[in-house]
């Protein structure tokens, strides 16, 4: 990989400017080496970032969805133009292997304003009408205003796109911060978003959630914030929106179970939960880590799975073969090998495969398997967001699902068997925002991504999401019944 350019400007109104705040080291966490230093947005660099965002409101919110369809396609080509030093880039800032950065997160994160380019033209609603006489009533769908846009680390670039796009096309300013782990892709996008975007309609800044982020939350000109993050930031986040009652759209954590039945094809659900429980390293919000398998098959599938777990390729020379990487930070990595840590203090916890820091440079952490848990173990109820399932076993369906719901999370799950009215009573009853049936973790720009419970509220992805950026407005006009 030849080393990407590495953009630290921020952009305000238009400019790309330095940051000129506290000055944040960003790393390599595949080495631990520092790559470079991206300086924060300054009180009064936020202060115009908001301004720029609210003086650009009336004539962005004016365009026609025609108008910022076209942005919206130019911002693709853009990202598709750039595939090579964007994928570069995510890799080099999160660990990822290369070779899924060009193929997953840069097409899925282009496919994004592509798809709300062509969403925003084709809208429905509610028919006019005269619903009092001689009075007609409409309704129209109005943008909310400047939306502060605050993401995580684990996909960057895929979810600057779920926030801007969605946001934009409806009609709102923005400004977005990223993670202030993982700025370095936005960031190299940041030119082209700036020749392709009047002044103030997207406003990029960098820095901490505490600092910057609770800032933009705060700010009286901002109307609404949108974040993807942990349950306890979107708490903090609520309480300071409450203060200026602004509108909020949380996208939070998960801890997605997994329904095996004893019917399952059980090739498809190793290979299922070998991708889809480690993909990312398990920092991933729908990661399948939560396994209940039911008594006739659990035995062949910890056997299986943990062949197969063991078998992940990881921290490899050679880029083409790893299969994931490591965790963000040492942080991270030290809090998921708590949580092993602390499981495997419990006598009825088998460890199938993994369980370890990994010994060499850089944040990795083993693929992991724990057997013999409990509904009640932390390790079953608290999200990890590491390489790290669990297996639960059970006997009836029932209790499968009771397990399954037991949850202060709600965002997806899925169901195995090869048996439709199973699948169907099990996917109607269990209450996350996603159910997915003999497979996991498959999204699509046009279908709803969102959480139920703690898991969050709002929708990215699909029309629903245009509808959470934008708000309902009723017209009257009184008219009158005599024609002469
Ligand atoms: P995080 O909550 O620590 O940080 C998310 C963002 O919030 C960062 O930009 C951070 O700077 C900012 N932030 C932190 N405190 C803030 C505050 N007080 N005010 C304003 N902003 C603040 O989350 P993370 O560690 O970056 O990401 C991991 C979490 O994100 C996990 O819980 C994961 O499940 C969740 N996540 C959810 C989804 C989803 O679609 N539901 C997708 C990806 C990640």
């Amino acid at each position: 990989m030849s080393t990407p350019t590495l953009h630290s400007a921020l952009l305000i109104d238009g400019q790309l400017v330095g940051g000129e705040g506290v000055a944040e080291a960003i790393l390599n966490p595949a080495s631990g080496e520092v790559l470079c230093s991206v300086a924060e947005a300054s009180l009064e660099q936020l202060e115009v970032a908001v301004q720029a965002a609210h003086r650009a409101f009336p004539s962005w919110s004016r365009t026609t969805p025609a108008q910022r369809s076209t942005a919206l396609l130019a911002i693709a080509d853009a990202i598709d133009g750039l595939t090579e030093q964007l994928a570069a880039l995510e890799s080099l800032n999160c660990g990822k292997p290369l070779h899924l950065a060009r193929q997953d997160d840069i097409p899925a994160s282009s496919d994004v304003f592509r798809f709300f380019a062509g969403a925003v033209r084709c809208q429905q609603g509610q028919l006019a009408g005269e619903y009092v006489p001689g009075h007609t009533s409409m309704v129209r769908r109005d943008p909310v205003g400047v939306v502060a846009s605050i993401a995580p680390w684990n996909y960057p670039l895929m979810m600057a796109a779920w926030k801007i796009a969605p946001a934009l096309a409806a009609g709102n300013t923005l400004i977005f911060k990223p993670s202030e782990h993982t700025p370095l892709s936005i960031l190299a996008l940041a030119p082209a978003l700036r020749d392709i975007l009047p002044p103030g309609v997207l406003n990029i800044v960098c820095g901490g959630g505490e600092s910057v982020g609770s800032q933009l939350v705060s700010h009286p000109r901002v109307r609404m914030v949108s974040l993807t993050g942990d349950i306890v930031t979107g708490q903090k986040i609520l309480q300071n929106a409450a203060r200026t009652l602004k509108r909020t759209h949380l996208e939070l954590g998960g801890k997605a179970p997994v329904i095996v039945c004893n019917d399952a094809d059980l090739d498809a659900v190793i290979q299922g939960i070998r991708t889809h429980g480690y993909y990312n390293a398990g920092q991933d919000c729908t990661a399948a880590c939560r396994i209940y398998a039911q008594a006739g098959i659990h035995d062949r599938l910890v056997a299986e799975l943990g062949d197969a777990v063991s078998s992940i390729r990881f921290a490899r020379k050679k880029d083409a073969d790893n299969e994931i990487g490591p965790l963000i930070s040492a942080r991270q990595r030290d809090r998921v090998a708590s949580f092993v840590e602390r499981a495997l203090g419990q006598p009825h916890i088998e460890r199938v495969t993994g369980a370890a820091v990994h010994s060499g440079p850089g944040f990795y952490y083993q693929p992991t398997l724990l057997a013999g848990c409990r509904q009640s173990d932390e390790i079953v109820q608290r999200e990890v967001f590491g390489p790290v399932v669990t297996v639960t076993r059970f006997d009836q369906l029932s209790q499968a699902l009771d397990w399954a719901n037991d949850s202060e999370y709600g965002l997806a799950s899925s169901v195995w068997t090869q048996n439709l009215d199973k699948a169907m009573q099990l996917a109607g009853r269990l209450q996350y925002g996603c159910t997915w049936i003999n497979t996991h973790f498959m999204l699509a720009s046009e279908m709803p991504h969102g959480g139920l419970k703690r898991s969050g509220y709002g929708k990215d992805l699909s029309s629903d999401s245009l509808q959470d950026y934008s708000v309902v407005r009723h017209i009257m006009a009184r008219h009158g019944q005599q024609l002469d």
